[in-house]
């Protein structure tokens, strides 16, 4: 294990947390992802500095507009991502793989971010996705490229039935707790990590839903009706497997 390699990925992590967070927030509140960072309560801009961890190095923790402290959940995912760069790093070491990896935790965790506040899947992240993950398997040659291209189908197909499952069951497509976006999602961590692991990671996103999801029944936090986003358990199914490639 290279540490020096592992300390640069953390602080990396650290500002791409902070970063990630930023795009998510905007794409949350319906504005053009890269518009910067804007205050939780009254959407007023909190200045280009408060891309930086930390609420950019303390400047940016209370808005200057409304007065109000910003999320404190904010500071903690990027420690989070830090950490999760920083284990890619101890698992790899320096090469493309690191690099494919730290570009796929991108979207993957403002897809979390974004399912998780306000259970919709943007296609744009999609998107940006999908195409890393095909172009990272052309660079690893034309066999590479055909397993991403059928991951991703593979993955579209199991969902749909999935979806469509699940919409025959709960009769009403808009209460199904598994959307559209979902399928979209499972394509995208298809192409990125490619079979046989696309199986293992979408299995454990499912699973992890599942696990989750009967605490919050047992313990009162949700009922039966409330719609759980699904994309969330997804996206850590998938960053999971980003330890594998
Ligand atoms: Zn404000």
């Amino acid at each position: 294990m290279d540490f020096v390699l592992v300390l640069i990925l953390a602080v990396v992590g650290w500002f791409a947390g902070a970063a990630v967070w930023v795009v998510a927030h905007a794409q949350a509140a319906k504005r053009p992802p890269f518009r910067g960072p804007a205050c939780d309560a009254c959407g007023a801009p909190l200045g280009r500095l408060a891309w930086l961890p930390l609420f950019g190095f303390g400047t940016a923790r209370r808005c200057a507009a409304c007065g109000v402290t910003q999320s404190p959940l904010r500071p903690l995912f990027e420690l989070a991502v830090a950490a999760f760069f920083a284990l890619l790093a101890a698992r790899q070491g320096w090469d493309l793989d690191l690099l494919a990896a730290v570009l796929f935790a991108l979207p993957l965790l403002v897809i979390l971010l974004v399912d998780w506040w306000t259970k919709l899947i943007y296609t744009n992240m999609i998107g940006a996705g999908l195409l890393l993950g095909f172009g990272f398997a052309l660079i690893d040659g034309y066999r590479a490229l055909i397993n991403s291209l059928l991951s991703a189908t593979g993955a579209v197909v199991v969902f749909g039935l999935l979806f469509v499952l699940a919409a025959v069951i709960y009769r009403n497509v808009r209460v199904v707790p598994f959307g559209l976006g979902d399928v979209y999602l499972a394509a995208m961590i298809g192409a990125m990590v490619r079979y046989p692991l696309v199986v293992s990671a979408l299995f454990l996103g499912i699973f992890l839903a599942g696990i989750i999801l009967m605490l919050l029944l047992a313990t009162k936090r949700v009922d039966r009706r409330s719609a759980v986003p699904y994309g969330p358990f997804l996206c850590a199914g998938g960053l999971f497997a980003l330890l594998a490639i």
